[in-house]
């Protein structure tokens, strides 16, 4: 990363904390590495953005029903997924700091300062022997490869490193008082797994018809190795997936029309064309025969924001041969029986929620009408994920002014997310509410006792119209919905 990328995420990171969005867990206990909780205004956006995903995927398509199975679930589930066996990072230890570092990254890193300082053929050259390395599992070439390049640990500097070995990412825990093996459990490290076991409960139960989706929204864990990511990398995280079943045979039109459908997504919460991009699986998992990430710039570059993944019948087929459970469907409209092929949407909440933060915050220069200059923070979120909708300024606190806010606050408040506020000078209130993202303002003014009319003032233009106080409800509900 860049001093200047830095900069503008420890920027960020800041102000999620400073306007009670993003705080470290247990904060007075000097914090939990990689696990973060949610202030009020967070909790709200975090809320709003799964809200606004679940009504796309279930309200919004007719033939995709939702699902919230439990984190905890049989151990086989885990073998026949694969997860046992498969699911770990080739990670390196630094004898003398004691750092563990996932092999990837630290390579990454290092032709990331490369590229930095205008070598930017020998990084990707690096980054090319690098993926073929682990591509093989030659573990032993990738020591040779980070030792000939001397790369160092960044706490000790040395490159006194251990040999690599495969660490699996996922937590355990027992079930019951008595520990021994037969009672591990695992938590669930993607929420997918509860998705493919339900397939047939779903189905009947639901009474769907093949092409079907089943959504489903909530925690999975990983036990990842992580530098300074903030709520990109997580150890205890939200991911939103939908599973979508088809007819053998039809799976790549249907991957298609879900890549097209999840950046349409994207676009409805106003994230900027430019700001993200397809990157297609070059090297695919064994079961896949098509995948594609949704990358978004971070302010620490282009990363995985969401994954689309054409999965065939991998996962059902291996649930069957674990369970000995048909997992089969029968189609009547050809009148056959076959396990169905997925396409797979995998978005994780925390990182869509870091991908709206950084779109749409701005520190903004403003020139004042007597030639001074002033400054603003905002953030330009969609009203319909925003914290808070319309925030009510009554401009002083007596005259009956404040009488009239409530009295507003009272008809919305059952509609949408209201803020009432009669402290400081209006300029000041504006402020605050630009910087948690409010898209309305209105303030209640002695014209209002007059002629019921409040002042509207926008928040992304900033903006100000006279309206009638009867119309301000029906405004924000026409840019929220
Ligand atoms: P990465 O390569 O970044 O580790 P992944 O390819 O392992 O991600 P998937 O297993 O495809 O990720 O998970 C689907 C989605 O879940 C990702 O696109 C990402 O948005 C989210 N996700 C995965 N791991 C984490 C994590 N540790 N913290 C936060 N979100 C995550």
């Amino acid at each position: 990363m860049s001093t200047k990328q830095d900069n503008n995420f420890q920027t960020i990171i800041s102000h999620a904390k400073e306007y009670g969005f993003v705080f470290p867990s247990s904060e007075i206990y000097d914090g939990l590495s990689a696990v973060y909780d949610y202030g009020p205004y967070g909790s709200e956006l975090k809320k709003n953005i799964r809200n606004y995903w679940w009504k796309s995927m279930t309200q919004l398509h007719d033939n995709i029903v939702g699902l919230d199975a439990a984190i905890f679930m049989h151990p086989t589930t885990w073998k026949a997924s694969g997860h046992v066996d498969n699911f770990s990072d080739p990670m390196i230890d630094n004898k003398d700091s004691k750092k563990r570092y996932r092999v990837d990254h630290l390579i990454e890193g290092f032709a990331e300062k490369l590229e930095s300082k205008g070598k930017k053929e020998e990084a990707d050259a690096l980054v090319e022997e690098m993926n073929q390395l682990l591509a093989k599992e030659d573990f032993a070439a990738l020591k040779t490869l980070i030792e000939t390049n001397k790369i160092g640990c960044e706490v000790s500097g040395t490159c006194n490193w251990t040999d690599i070995r495969q660490f699996n990412l996922m937590f355990s825990t027992e079930i019951g008082s008595v520990a021994d093996a037969t009672n591990t459990l695992y938590l669930r490290p993607e929420t997918a797994q509860g998705i493919f076991v339900n397939f047939l409960n779903v189905q009947k139960s639901a009474r769907m018809k093949v092409p079907f989706g089943i959504a489903q929204t909530g925690k999975a864990f990983r036990n990842e190795i992580v530098a300074r990511q903030f709520i990109f990398r997580m150890r205890e995280f939200e991911q939103m997936e939908m599973q979508f079943f088809v007819r053998p045979g039809t799976e790549l039109d249907w991957f298609e029309k879900w890549k097209e459908e999840r950046l349409a997504w994207h676009r409805s919460l106003g994230i900027a064309p430019e700001k993200e991009r397809f990157l297609p699986h070059i090297k695919l998992a064994h079961y896949a025969n098509a995948a594609v990430d949704i990358e978004f710039e971070f302010p620490f570059g282009f990363k995985e924001l969401e994954g689309i993944h054409s999965r065939t019948d991998y996962d059902l087929r291996r649930h069957q041969e674990f369970s000995g459970k048909k997992m089969m469907y029968f189609d009547p409209e050809i009148n056959q029986s076959y396990i169905p092929y997925v396409i797979e949407t995998s978005i994780g909440l925390d990182r869509m929620f870091l991908a709206i933060l950084s779109s749409a915050y701005e520190e903004q220069e403003l020139k004042k009408e007597d030639g001074t200059s002033d400054s603003r923070t905002v953030l330009h979120i969609s009203p319909k994920i925003s914290p808070v909708k319309l925030a009510i300024f009554p401009l002083t606190k007596k005259d009956g002014l404040p009488e009239i806010g409530k009295e507003l606050m009272e008809d919305c408040k059952t509609a949408f997310r209201c803020y009432y506020e009669e402290k400081d000078a209006i300029g000041k209130r504006y402020r605050r509410q630009d910087a948690i993202g409010t898209p309305f303002c209105v303030t209640i003014d002695h014209q209002t006792k007059e002629d019921n009319t409040v002042t509207v003032r926008h928040r992304d233009s900033m903006t100000q119209e006279r309206i009638p106080m009867s119309e301000v409800k029906k405004m924000v509900l026409g840019a929220i919905l």
